[in-house]
């Protein structure tokens, strides 16, 4: 059994694959050839913003979008610590300071209470200065944007959503990408809309940063890659993954409701053996995980493991307490729900593929480890 089944979404698509490769082979232009410029066009439509910036992968995306918003040294930036690493590494890696929050406990997402406590206080202490707030759309599900978008007015800062794993979710009737004035998304493979190597894409409305992150993408170019106006990368999708992904984007909707299929048959077979994630009302997941909590996650594992059934634990370690960031000075105890979630979070099998007869092996192991 597969964890994210990427071989038989390969077979299914597997002609107009062969055939986005073979019309790139044929012209080309590897390095932002026509089908990069044609995804960022239905990106944008999909997302429902004006602009999709594509990019080399999900931490350049983080990172291109923070240095479009101008942050440094000096700079606070607030961020869940219940979240992969990149979120948080781009922060530290342009000289400016991550601040953690801790999270919601049935969402996984970042609290906006805890959110807000933390910006006063960082505003009235007076040593990094509060600059941003980067929410995370973990295992698919949206933050909560009305709020946090709220304490970003108040206090004068940016919202860049980190939609790595959001993309093809939605909050109030907008996708995920479309949440905050920035977003950042990642075509790593096992992601919702995923290429066959690195990708990722910053999506916007505000036309004068879309221009200023297509500068950073190439060397802070100017008029051309030669007139360079501003300190950039090398930040370019290639033309090969831009193909793959728009085979991909044709059947990403029927994948999204396959998954809402299977997230429904996990919830009605596994009840009460588990606690099952929450989508609140007016949200929908875009399951990049399905992630289930129990305090006898150990022996639950195990057992599944003896099936076949592959598991994984995102994460076993909230980013307050990875040696990257000791010193920021935290502690064990700062934040007590993503460290009880981190001992007993686990994620299942979760892909469009996933079939009935698998799933109702699943969760028989999962309900007889639990009696
Ligand atoms: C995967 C991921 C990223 C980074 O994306 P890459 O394409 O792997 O660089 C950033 N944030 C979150 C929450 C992710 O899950």
């Amino acid at each position: 059994m597969q964890f994210i089944d990427l071989k038989t979404q390969q077979n299914t698509i597997r002609h107009s694959v062969r055939a986005r490769i073979d019309a790139v082979l044929e012209h080309g232009k590897f390095i932002l050839g026509p089908e990069v410029a044609e995804l960022e066009d239905k990106l944008a439509a999909y997302v429902g913003v004006k602009h999709c910036i594509s990019c080399s992968d999900g931490t350049t995306a983080l990172l291109m979008a923070l240095m479009a918003k101008g942050v440094g040294p000096g700079d606070a930036v607030f961020t869940s610590t219940f979240t992969f690493i990149a979120t948080a590494e781009v922060i530290a890696l342009l000289g400016a300071t991550p601040v953690f929050i801790d999270i919601d406990d049935t969402t996984f997402n970042i609290s906006p209470a805890k959110l807000h406590e933390a910006v006063k206080k960082a505003a009235n202490e007076g040593k990094a200065k509060p600059k941003g707030i980067i929410p995370v759309d973990l295992f698919g599900l949206a933050a909560d944007y009305d709020a946090v978008n709220a304490i970003a007015k108040e206090h004068g800062l940016f919202v860049l959503e980190d939609a790595a794993q959001g993309f093809g979710g939605t909050y109030n009737g907008k996708k995920s990408g479309s949440l905050a004035e920035i977003a950042a998304t990642s075509f790593f493979p096992a992601k919702p809309l995923g290429c066959y190597g690195d990708g990722g894409a910053v999506f916007t409305n505000d036309d004068d940063v879309a221009q200023v992150l297509r500068s950073i993408r190439v060397h802070g170019k100017g008029a051309d890659k030669y007139d360079n106006v501003r300190i950039g990368l090398n930040g370019r999708l290639d033309t090969l993954q831009a193909a793959i992904l728009l085979a991909k984007l044709e059947v990403f909707d029927k994948e999204l409701e396959a998954k809402q299929r299977v997230a429904k048959r996990y919830s009605q077979a596994l009840g009460s053996a588990v606690t099952l994630p929450t989508v609140p009302d007016g949200y929908s997941s875009a399951w990049a995980q399905y992630s289930v909590r129990s305090p006898k996650r150990d022996a639950i594992c195990a057992a599944l493991k003896e099936k076949g059934v592959p598991t994984t634990i995102y994460y076993p370690k909230p980013l307050h307490l990875q040696s990257a960031f000791a010193g920021l000075g935290y502690k064990e105890g700062d934040f007590s729900v993503a460290e009880e979630v981190c001992r007993t979070v686990f994620s299942l099998p979760m892909h469009a593929y996933l079939s009935e007869q698998d799933q109702r092996l699943i969760c028989d192991v999962i309900v007889r480890a639990v009696e």
